[in-house]
């Protein structure tokens, strides 16, 4: 779970990190018997690499940049060159594995890694013509949980997990997004110039 947390951030921030984590803790409760059947298995990467988009809200991509930034400086500028990459390919249509996928399939971001992940299970082993099964019951919880997230995130975005953290590396975006304020219109014009959705939350 998210135990850490650098010293720069504010009261609101860090309340906010351990709703975050009671909102993923609750799931991982609910969810645990229909987990229970998953054909998962350690090494398998098919949800990093082949299962489509990983979208996170604005406060799940925080706690990323802040897990990111208590990394060494030589992995955090690998990073910031897999994220570019990542961007990149998915611009031109390319299929693109996680930017924070390791050669080994482990994920080095696995505490602070974002709901999208943390929903997903399958009740068969995955290949290209056969993706993630779940219960419709996880699916409907799952949903709530988005909600719930989104909720948290009053005056975030969600989108494609690069770009999230790319807006959060702008110095402009990021303090107005910590000062609890939004510039919609800047946001929206971001995701049009790169052709991509990034979404006002509206919950
Ligand atoms: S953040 Fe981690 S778990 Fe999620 S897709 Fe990337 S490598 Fe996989």
């Amino acid at each position: 779970m998210i135990r850490e947390r650098s010293n720069h951030l504010n009261d609101r921030d860090a309340n906010t990190f351990e709703d975050v984590s009671q909102i993923y803790q609750a799931f991982d409760v609910d969810i645990a018997a229909y987990r229970g059947e998953a054909a998962c298995s350690k090494g398998c990467a098919y949800c990093c690499t082949d299962a489509g988009r990983i979208d996170i809200t604005t406060m799940e991509g925080l706690i990323i940049s802040d897990a990111i930034g208590r990394m060494p400086r030589p992995r955090q500028n690998q990073i910031k060159k897999a994220l570019a990459r990542d961007m990149k390919k998915c611009e031109t249509g390319k299929p693109s594995a996680c930017a924070f996928l390791q050669k080994n399939s482990a994920c080095m971001i696995y505490p602070a890694r974002p709901f999208a992940c943390r929903r997903v299970y399958s009740l068969h082993v995955c290949t290209r013509d056969k993706p993630p099964q779940l219960h419709r019951q996880v699916m409907q919880r799952a949903q709530e949980t988005v909600t719930a997230l989104q909720r948290l995130d009053h005056n975030g975005y969600s989108g494609h997990l690069s770009y999230i953290l790319h807006m959060l590396e702008a110095p402009r975006f990021r303090k107005t997004y910590l000062a609890g304020e939004s510039k919609p219109e800047e946001v929206m014009a971001f995701g049009k110039s790169h052709g991509i959705v990034i979404n006002k939350m509206v919950v």
